[in-house]
């Protein structure tokens, strides 16, 4: 379900993207806790499976003490193999958490946890960025959990990537643990609502780059690529039109970041930032790296194969896993 658009001419207001009372059951079920739930009861299947089969692998013999009619033997072979499947069934199912690849060259934490409005297209984006760490080498580690940004967990990953967060997300010390990570030498990637996040912390909005201010109901717009030699932007068309929920910001980055892709605001109704309209950007920030695209609102955009390859070159330039964001643009 998309959330409430303003018309063009009635941009959304206030500052926050809208609620919706509906995401809530979605919300439950993507949810760590749901999550847990889920794993749990795919870990039972498993093992009822798995009990199953030794009963069967078991069963003839007691079938034959008790002179009841015999079952043709299975091989134990079977039975075994089976089991192991129940296992790797059961391992499989802590994929959406935790996805490990044997040569991953960095981690990336994949942090989508809500206070406003929810996307339904977060778990569309946890299991892509999976997906191209599992192709392109890194791992992923997807959570909701702020108390995993301490110093001890966030010093395992290379990236944070802030999917889709919305509100405040953060307590105090959370807050002062991501600093030191981004400080001592880590990366941010935020995706679209990343800048509809955490309006009172002075030095997430430099990070970020820009808030969010409102937008216009979801549909197609040019891209301008402003640096095509950026690992998120090289792999695109120099004009790129797609649909997306196009974001009008509160303040203009540019001179505080080096802009990527602008919007071409003719090729749309809504936008509200005139002929300079950046859309995505990076920066260098104290010995961190940061990278932002607004792009990210649809579920479809998961699936596309351009703004894969627009994802992949911003979470691997954050990591510090491809050329990075150089110096600012004046
Ligand atoms: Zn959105």
């Amino acid at each position: 379900m998309k959330h409430r658009a303003a018309s063009p001419d009635r941009p959304a207001s206030g500052s926050q993207e809208a609620y919706l009372t509906s995401a809530q059951a979605y919300a439950l079920i993507s949810s760590p806790t749901g999550i847990s739930m889920m794993t749990g009861v795919f870990h039972f299947m498993a093992i009822s499976l798995g009990l199953i089969f030794v009963t069967r692998k078991v069963g003839p013999r007691w079938s034959a003490v008790n002179q009841q009619p015999r079952r043709r033997h299975r091989p134990p072979r079977t039975a075994g193999g089976l089991l192991v499947t129940c296992a790797v069934l059961a391992a499989s199912t802590n994929l959406g958490v935790s996805a490990e690849t044997a040569d991953a060259r960095f981690k990336a934490l994949v942090f989508s946890k809500t206070t406003g409005f929810r996307h339904d297209s977060i778990q569309q984006g946890i299991d892509a960025i999976a997906k191209l760490g599992a192709e392109h080498r890194f791992a992923a580690d997807s959570t909701e959990d702020a108390a995993r940004f301490s110093d001890e967990i966030l010093a395992r990953y290379k990236v944070v990537v802030f999917l889709n967060t919305t509100g405040d997300v953060l307590d105090a010390s959370e807050k002062a643990a991501f600093e030191r990570f981004i400080r001592s030498g880590g990366g941010f990637a935020g995706i679209h609502s990343a800048s509809d996040t955490e309006y009172q912390w002075p030095w997430y909005g430099r990070l970020v780059g820009a808030y969010f201010a409102s937008h216009p109901a979801v549909q197609r717009a040019m891209i301008r690529m402003a640096n095509a030699n950026h690992p998120s932007t090289k792999s695109l068309p120099t004009s790129w039109e797609r649909t997306d929920e196009w974001y009008n910001f509160r303040s203009r980055p540019r001179g505080k970041v080096q802009v990527l892709a602008v919007l071409e605001e003719s090729s749309y109704s809504g936008g509200t930032m005139g002929a300079d309209h950046p859309i995505a950007w990076c920066q260098q920030i104290d010995r961190g790296r940061s990278w932002y695209t607004a792009m990210g609102h649809t579920a479809e955009s998961y699936a596309e194969p351009l703004f894969l390859l627009h994802l992949l070159g911003g979470i691997e330039s954050a990591a510090g896993f491809a050329t990075g964001c150089g110096e600012n643009s004046p």
